[in-house]
């Protein structure tokens, strides 16, 4: 789950890491006066949506009275960032933030991600921060400082220090630098983080370190253990068919295609997109549905990947190794039963009780098409699709 960078300012603030002064606003109006509560006189008014790049895309704006920033907000509020991590869609512009502006002399990149290969939280971090780390690695990967830490004993001082030296931080600040380090580490830690990012950390004019922006992501499966952080979910910022399929404990994540899965795993979920584009085909969805596909959950699934309107064709791919193929066979045809779909329904079934669930759905009466191998199924997708697409066509013709 992602938050708002003001809230994870809020955090690592609370964990040692110094950000400078500044206030959310809901308009342009309480943007105004939040500034001058703040006092000084240049502001950075900053869109909160849950994507990177917002400086260029004109989210991020330097303000030099109250004037400018209702201004610079009046034209942010209510419309949508397109930046290059949203998307073309973009995210909806709800809150700003407003920031005394500071004037600094370097900025650093600094991030904290799981490495899967150590199985160990890495800290990443460049003398050449500003831009994203992608192009960071393209332009200056020699600039790229990488430590991992050891869990038993968290990120020790000296190899924050290792980290400061290497970055070539003046020597009267490696103390802060050491608790900006610590402070990120034992928030990931904490708070059971898969991500922090402060690009930029910058070094001031009056010689501090700042965190200027901040990201933290967080474990969606161990948000039950951190109420406060499961509190700053902004639905806004979702997909909205994600969000629907979390509330109701499936996985799913929204595409651009017209073929809707329905799968058993997340690996067949996978494989199964790759198979219908390779059959010419595009996926709708990638949904995995989990182990016991009860009528209930198939139901369910067939309601949600229905609920996104591209959706022109449904491919059922269950293999059944704990779970039965005749129960799937149950829940599909209760599903369709009770919830009749517009378009094609493609299931193919493989495992425990094959047979039961091919009589099943053979004797259901509905008109679902039948595969039995994967390649057959996207195959007969593709095909249902376009015959389907035709058809349409050719009655709104008529
Ligand atoms: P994003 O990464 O989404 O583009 P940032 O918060 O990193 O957004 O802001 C973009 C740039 O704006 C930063 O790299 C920094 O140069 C500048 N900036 C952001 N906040 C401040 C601030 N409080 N004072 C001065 N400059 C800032
Ligand atoms: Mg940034």
């Amino acid at each position: 789950m992602d938050i708002h960078e003001y809230q994870a300012k809020e955090i690592l603030a609370k964990f040692g890491v110094a950000v400078p002064p500044g206030a959310l606003a809901y308009s342009p109006e309480q943007a105004a006066y939040r500034a001058r509560e703040l006092g000084g006189n240049r502001w950075i008014v900053k869109a909160q949506v849950h994507a990177g790049g917002r400086g260029k895309a004109g989210g991020v704006k330097l303000c030099r009275s109250e004037h400018e920033i209702q201004d610079a907000t009046n034209e942010m509020f209510g419309r949508k960032l397109v930046t290059h991590q949203t998307g073309a869609e973009g995210k909806g512009i709800y809150r700003v933030y407003v920031e005394g502006a500071v004037e600094f002399t370097r900025e650093i990149y600094l991030g904290l991600v799981l490495d899967r290969s150590s199985q160990r939280v890495m800290i990443v971090a460049s003398s050449e921060g500003g831009m994203e780390i992608e192009e960071i690695s393209a332009k200056r990967p020699d600039s790229i400082v990488r430590s991992t830490v050891e869990p038993a004993v968290g990120l020790q001082e000296f190899q924050a220090r290792e980290i400061a030296f290497s970055l070539g931080i003046p020597a009267a600040l490696i103390p802060q630098m050491v608790r900006t380090l610590q402070g990120c580490y034992r928030a990931f830690r904490d708070l059971d983080a898969t991500m922090v990012e402060i690009n930029p950390l910058v070094i001031t004019a009056d010689n501090r370190i700042l965190a200027l922006d901040a990201k933290m992501t967080f474990d969606g499966n161990a948000l039950f253990r951190h109420p406060q952080i499961a509190e700053l979910r902004d639905k806004s910022q979702e997909d909205p068919r994600e969000s629907r399929a979390a509330d109701r404990g499936l996985a799913y994540i929204g595409l651009t295609g017209n073929i809707g899965c329905i799968v058993n795993g997340a690996g067949l979920a996978m494989a199964t997109m790759d198979t219908i584009k390779l059959a010419g085909g595009e996926p709708a969805n990638f949904l995995d549905i989990g182990g016991g596909a009860t009528p209930e959950r198939v139901a369910k699934a067939f309601r949600l990947v229905m609920s996104d309107e591209n959706v022109e064709a449904i491919l059922v791919n269950i293999f059944a190794g704990i779970n039965r193929c005749d129960w799937v066979a149950e829940g599909v045809v209760q599903a369709l039963t009770a919830n009749p779909v517009d378009v094609p329904v493609i299931v193919r079934l493989s495992g425990t009780n094959v047979e039961e669930g091919q009589k099943i759905l053979a004797k259901s009466g509905l008109p679902i098409i039948r595969a039995n191998t994967l390649m057959e199924a996207a195959e007969r997708a593709v095909t249902a699709w376009k015959n389907d697409r035709k058809q349409n066509t050719r009655m709104r013709a008529i």
